[in-house]
């Protein structure tokens, strides 16, 4: 029997509105890809829990609250440098801030805020992107 490693993470889809329109927020991390703010989940946190410190940590923003009950999740599998194959699972969560200023840990490159066409365009993987599109039309229904 092949055991496959399994990781479980917690991200946010985090917006800040200028104007009318929605501004949201990727990251550049090391390994070179753009994706949303994310992290592993620690003993005994809730997803939630983990959204907010990994924001804190990763961006710096404090001030941020959950949107909707949006939770939607990725998956994907990728091969860590030691040769081991992964089954990653990531929850997502919608957040909304005021803070524009973003203060990087070690694990990002860069970071942008970009609107929902730049932002679609920016993300790397095409789950993102369909991850995107969901929060996207949440949003819309939500503020109509
Ligand atoms: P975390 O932010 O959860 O702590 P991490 O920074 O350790 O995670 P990931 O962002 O999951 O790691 O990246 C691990 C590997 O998976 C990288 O090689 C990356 O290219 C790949 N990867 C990341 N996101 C996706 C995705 N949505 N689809 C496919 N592969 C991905």
């Amino acid at each position: 029997m092949i055991l496959m490693l399994s990781e479980k993470s917690c991200g946010a889809i985090i917006y800040l509105k200028n104007g009318s329109e929605r501004l949201y927020l990727l990251l550049k991390y090391t390994s070179g890809h753009w994706d949303f703010v994310k992290g592993n989940i620690e003993t005994d946190e809730a997803e939630k829990e983990t959204v907010v410190r990994e924001l804190r940590e990763e961006t710096g923003i404090i001030d941020a609250s959950f949107v909707g009950n949006f939770r939607e999740k990725i998956e994907y599998f990728y091969r860590r440098r030691q040769g081991e194959d992964v089954h990653k699972e990531v929850f997502f969560y919608i957040m909304k801030t005021c803070t524009e200023n973003i203060t990087l840990s070690f694990e990002h490159v860069d970071s942008i805020w970009l609107n929902y066409t730049q932002a679609i365009e920016k993300l790397t993987f095409k789950n993102a992107k369909d991850l995107l599109k969901k929060a996207n039309l949440f949003l819309n229904k939500l503020e109509k």
